[in-house]
């Protein structure tokens, strides 16, 4: 593929924050995903991986890695988070800032106390609880306030985040909406600007916030979210993002290579990057000439830059193009739920 970009490199951020993809599996199917998550997805990282991983991130800054435990959905692999958490605990591995979920699995209030003493035991700081109209399409808002109310119960509110906090008070189940009003409440949340315009999110919500030209998107670097961020999600087989610009590789940490490894080639060489190089040095509108020679016309208007960036990116991922910069592919094979 052509190289475009001819800047010098920056000093790349440390990473002291990390995301582990335990699983890339969910029960549902958000319109605001953007890793793409749902039902029949299905990546695993397992319990050696996960410590493996865990220990290389904590060890590869100077500082040292804060953890936290996400997806997809993690309590779909429950009996994986719960081990790998033990025995991370166990190794004294730094202990896991919080685990998130969207609740599906807190149907009573046995198992909710049951799962949350067990956390606590493993040393978890703190629950995170997904609540907003996307998730409550899937998930009933009833289980969002009872693992919350349960959690706060167990760990102290101190250590209980709903996100959104406003929503659990006050929302609803949307799955009971027909599709037209409940689309028109997605777009009107959207509209605060809280979801962040990559994956399903930029593909299902993005073309009916579309309100920018490309010529407003232009000079927009991404440096900071790609190489200053501090913060990376890892997911199964080791595939590196920076914080929530998902879809861009930015290393794979296997067997082979470590954390430490991917971070220092990132360091030497992210600027000579083809797609890495041209969204930092000049945002979205940097890959514009790579995409349009690979045959991308640019719609008139969208969301913002990200939801540009990831249209370009979904047309050089289908394409083949992209070589190792672009992935996990299922992150553009973006089907909405019906
Ligand atoms: S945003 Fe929705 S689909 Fe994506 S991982 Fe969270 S609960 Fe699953
Ligand atoms: S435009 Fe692309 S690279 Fe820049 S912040 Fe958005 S998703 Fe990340």
């Amino acid at each position: 593929m052509q190289r475009l970009n001819r800047g010098e490199p920056m000093a790349v951020k440390t990473w002291s924050s990390a995301g582990l993809i335990v699983t890339t599996w969910c029960n549902a199917q958000c319109a605001s995903c953007y890793l793409s998550c749902r039902p029949d997805r299905r990546e695993d990282m397992t319990v050696n991986e996960g410590l493996r991983l865990w220990r290389q991130l904590d060890e590869a800054s100077p500082h040292g890695c804060r953890i936290h435990l996400t997806g997809g959905e993690p309590f779909g692999r429950w009996d994986v988070l719960i081990d790998l958490c033990r025995r991370a605990a166990d190794e004294r591995l730094r202990p896991p800032q919080n685990v998130e979920t969207n609740a599906f699995w807190a149907t009573g209030e046995a198992v909710v106390r049951e799962r949350l003493i067990a956390l606590d035991r493993a040393g978890v700081e703190s629950f995170v609880v997904s609540a907003d109209p996307y998730h409550q399409q899937f998930v009933p808002i009833a289980n969002a306030r009872l693992a919350v109310r349960v959690a706060e119960d167990v760990m102290g509110s101190d250590r209980v985040r709903a996100r959104w906090a406003d929503w659990l008070a006050d929302g609803r189940d949307t799955g009971e909406l027909d599709d037209a009003g409940r689309f028109e409440l997605f777009l009107r949340y959207a509209q605060d600007g809280r979801d962040r315009m990559n994956g399903r999110a930029a593909a299902a919500l993005g073309p009916h916030l579309a309100d920018k030209t490309v010529a407003q998107l232009a000079d927009r670097p991404c440096r900071e979210a790609l190489l200053r961020n501090k913060q990376i999600h890892v997911g199964p087989g080791g595939w590196i993002v920076p914080g929530t610009c998902a879809g861009i590789l930015v290393g794979r940490a296997d067997e082979r290579t470590s954390i430490a490894e991917c971070w220092q080639r990132l360091a030497d060489d992210h600027a000579a990057r083809p797609i890495l190089g041209p969204l930092a040095e000049a945002g979205p509108v940097g890959l514009l000439p790579l995409a349009e020679t690979e045959g991308f016309t640019p719609a008139d208007h969208y969301a913002g830059k990200c939801h540009l960036c990831f249209a370009i990116r979904t047309h050089l991922s289908a394409r083949g193009l992209g070589g190792d910069e672009l992935g996990p592919a299922a992150c553009y094979d973006t089907v909405a739920a019906t």
